[in-house]
């Protein structure tokens, strides 16, 4: 068994405090048996305080320590309390000559006396009360778990004056945090704020000790354990078990370890949180050793245990505001969202950016391949890699991972800021991604100390400060961020379906006034068809009129009248010639196409015969270099489409050697192919390129080139744009012009 007697570094995990066979000197114990009162053990130093050396008072009745007031007070004091547990204070008595507070409690099928030394204070009860309420008041209204936490180490710091009080919390590896702390102003103490400390500190038997009482005090760490005699329980045949025992002489690693810390006295106040320790208020004094008495021990005994009962809710506020945080964030993402559209612009440079949602160190947004990030984050490539490997392997929308090493090893090298990942797929058949990333934890842990330094050695040689689970952690902890909540990880789930909804209204918005824009162009087709050919008819008059005014009055016309009457019938020819063009671009907007199997080899010479007339009058070799593919779709209009292309190439050229090639891109995609007609006549100017497909746009007169009603082009996207394609144009003014077109490819089955 370990004890007080064999405890070392190697086995203090193991140390048996609780049989620790020896007292603090600053109070005497004793034990009885509690049907007849006979003293069983007693410590060492009873004659010195009590007055009765510890081998007489063994065997007698304890009562013999009192006046006979004094022990009917303990005796009907005794009878109301509970049958096991923590010590209870009995009352205040002077016994030989010095000042005691006694208390007993029953343990180890004993009742264990203990005798405090103390002094007369003055009643200072009610202000007591008055500074407990307000505590209290305090404590209630913290509006988080930080200043809960700081107030309550105020507060004690208040009651007992010590130079530093400190809220430590066990994190689940066991290690601990300081939380909080208070420290006097008029001294010079490093302050341990923010530290961690190895779960080695605080060994596995104090942890024990800690969720038993509630209160451990050393008013002087430099003290002379006072044995027990007889060693032995006789009731047990065992070492007395003080586990709740007031002045139990605590562990020789103990003291070692706060003597190092230059602490000369201690109080230790446990915090439990729904029956586990959660953690403690540790008080030390520096400057000398400090005695707390009991009056102002119960007080911040009462403060722990008010703290203990509120931290959980304490605790679910911090909770909850993160989650308002992040719902509030959420939102304005969204927002920022629906008035930009683009992904990264939207979540990385509005306000508030991604980062600001979950607690990251950077964060990056990936769309079609290009990375935008903010903070710490891993190069490009990097990031490109992994959200590669998040395609491949992971099938969820939402992955989150405190190691992203374990993912792949090779990426252990980006640890210091992406040890951990949430990542966001947008969708799944995209790889778009939002990625969260955290650095490896052990980056923001601040050690209490170098935990790498040697250990301070005492005069006997033996280790005093315990740091080897520090190497153990270490290791637990490499590589590892500090995990994802359910909460932060819902949160992300929460943003994506937020966005997707906001995408999916806007593709409907974006279909409604599709719907719209089709609509208004088939009403504007059949105004187009309607208009042109109601025209047709007033306008043949005029023209017929003015064709039989030339034929019989040409001699009652003086030469101006007759070159007027002229103009009004070429005009009205003219007019003809536009109004059949937009007879011909509405027909072409309301007719069904047919979708069938063309191949496209034949409608280049259907549109080269139509053309066979002007084609030889100019000269134009027309190339097909390689044979043409099928394609989807209806070949009367397609037809059209080719003679208004050829056409205008064999109209707008004056070369000596005028070719037309027509032609099929090499690029060929899996949905559509893309054809060019080429000419290498004279081409169109940059600025011209835009205004080519108007309606009734020429570039030239329309006797130069023999040019038309300027509606070809217009009524050629048209035909393009019914097949689902496109159609561009590539021209250098003076070298020629290349027309490229779109269409659906025929899918083989
Ligand atoms: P048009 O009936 O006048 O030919 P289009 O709509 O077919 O009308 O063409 C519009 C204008 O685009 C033409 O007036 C001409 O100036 C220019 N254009 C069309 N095709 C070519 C080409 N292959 N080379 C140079 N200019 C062209």
């Amino acid at each position: 068994m370990i004890t007080a007697e064999n405890v070392d570094l190697s086995n203090c995990d193991r140390e048996q405090i609780q049989y620790a066979g020896a007292i603090l000197p600053h109070g005497v114990l004793a034990t009885a048996s509690e049907s007849d009162w006979t003293v069983l053990q007693a410590s060492v130093n009873c004659g010195e305080m009590l007055g009765v050396p510890a081998e007489d008072l063994l065997g007698q009745s304890i009562g013999r320590l009192f006046s006979a007031a004094q022990w009917s007070i303990v005796t009907e004091r005794f009878a109301r309390l509970h049958s096991a547990g923590l010590p209870s204070y009995l009352l205040r008595a002077t016994l030989h000559d010095t000042l005691f507070d006694v208390f007993a409690h029953r343990y180890d099928g004993v009742v264990i006396f203990e005798f405090e030394k103390c002094t007369e204070e003055a009643d200072e009860s009610f202000q007591l009360q008055k500074d407990i309420h307000e505590a209290l008041t305090t404590l209630q209204g913290a509006s988080s778990l930080q200043t809960f936490l700081d107030s309550a180490v105020a507060q004690i710091r208040r009651f007992t004056g010590f130079d530093r009080v400190m809220a430590y919390k066990f994190m689940p590896d066991g290690t601990g945090w300081v939380r909080s702390e208070s420290l006097a102003e008029d001294g010079d103490f490093a302050p341990f704020l923010g530290l961690h400390y190895p779960a080695s500190d605080v060994p596995l038997p104090a942890r024990r000790l800690f969720s038993l009482t509630w209160l451990r005090h050393q008013p002087d760490i430099d003290y002379t354990p006072v044995p027990i005699t007889p060693a032995t329980n006789p009731v047990t045949g065992k070492s007395l078990d003080l586990s709740c025992a007031q002045l139990r002489s605590v562990s020789l690693m103990y003291t070692g370890y706060l003597k190092n810390m230059g602490t000369r006295s201690s109080m230790v106040l446990s915090l439990m949180k729904t029956g586990k320790i959660w953690g403690l208020i540790a008080c030390h004094h520096h400057r000398a050793p400090k005695h707390v008495p009991y009056r102002e021990r119960m007080a911040c005994e009462f403060v722990a245990h008010m703290v203990s009962l509120l931290i959980s809710a304490k605790e679910d506020l911090d909770v909850s505001e993160y989650r308002v945080r992040l719902k509030t964030t959420e939102r304005l993402l969204v927002e920022n969202f629906s008035r930009e559209y683009d992904v990264s612009t939207a979540l990385l440079q509005r306000s508030p950016t991604a980062l600001e949602f979950v607690n990251a160190g950077g964060a990056a947004v990936v769309v079609e391949g290009r990375v935008t990030s903010r903070g710490q984050t891993p190069a490009q490539e990097r990031i490109l890699q992994i959200t590669k490997w998040l395609s491949l392997s992971i099938d969820r929308e939402v992955f989150a991972t405190d190691t992203l090493a374990g993912c792949m090893p090779e990426w252990a090298n980006c640890k210091d800021v992406a040890s951990g990942l949430l990542a966001l797929r947008f969708a799944r058949n995209r790889n778009d991604y939002v990625l969260w990333f955290r650095p490896e934890q052990i980056q923001n842990v601040n050690w209490a100390g170098d935990p790498q330094k040697p250990v301070d050695i005492s005069s006997d040689g033996q280790r005093l400060m315990p740091r080897t689970s520090f190497a153990l952690w270490k290791e637990t902890v490499r590589l590892k961020s500090e995990p994802w909540s359910e909460m932060e990880i819902e949160a992300v789930s929460q943003l994506r379906s937020s966005i997707l909804e906001l995408v999916l209204r806007k593709a409907d918005e974006i279909g409604k006034l599709y719907d719209n824009l089709e609509r208004s162009h088939a009403q504007l087709d059949t105004f187009a068809y309607v208009a042109s050919h109601d025209l047709k008819e007033p306008l043949r008059g005029i023209s017929n009129y003015a064709e039989m005014l030339l034929e019989d009055y040409s001699e009652a016309l003086d030469e101006e009248g007759f070159g007027r009457l002229q103009t009004i019938s070429r005009l009205a020819r003219r007019m003809d010639d536009l109004l059949d063009s937009l007879l011909e671009y509405s027909r072409v907007g309301r007719v069904d196409f047919a979708d069938l199997e063309v191949d496209m080899n034949v409608v280049v010479t259907e549109a080269v015969d139509t053309l066979k007339l002007r084609i030889a009058e100019r000269k134009v070799t027309i190339r097909v270099p390689k044979r043409l593919p099928s394609v989807r779709g209806d070949q009367i209009h397609l037809r059209e489409l080719l003679t208004n292309l050829i056409s205008n190439a064999v109209k707008y050229n004056d070369r000596e050697e005028p070719f037309v090639e027509i032609g099929v891109s090499p690029d060929l995609g899996a949905d559509e192919v893309v054809l060019y007609v080429r000419d290498n006549g004279i081409g169109i100017r940059e600025a011209h390129l835009e205004q080519i497909f108007q309606i009734f746009r020429r570039l030239h007169a329309r006797n130069e080139y023999g040019g038309g009603a300027g509606a070809g082009l217009t009524i050629a996207k048209k035909i393009v744009e019914r097949h689902g394609g496109r159609i561009w144009v590539d021209s250098v003014s003076g070298q020629g012009t290349t027309f490229w077109f779109s269409l659906p490819t025929v899918k083989t089955a």
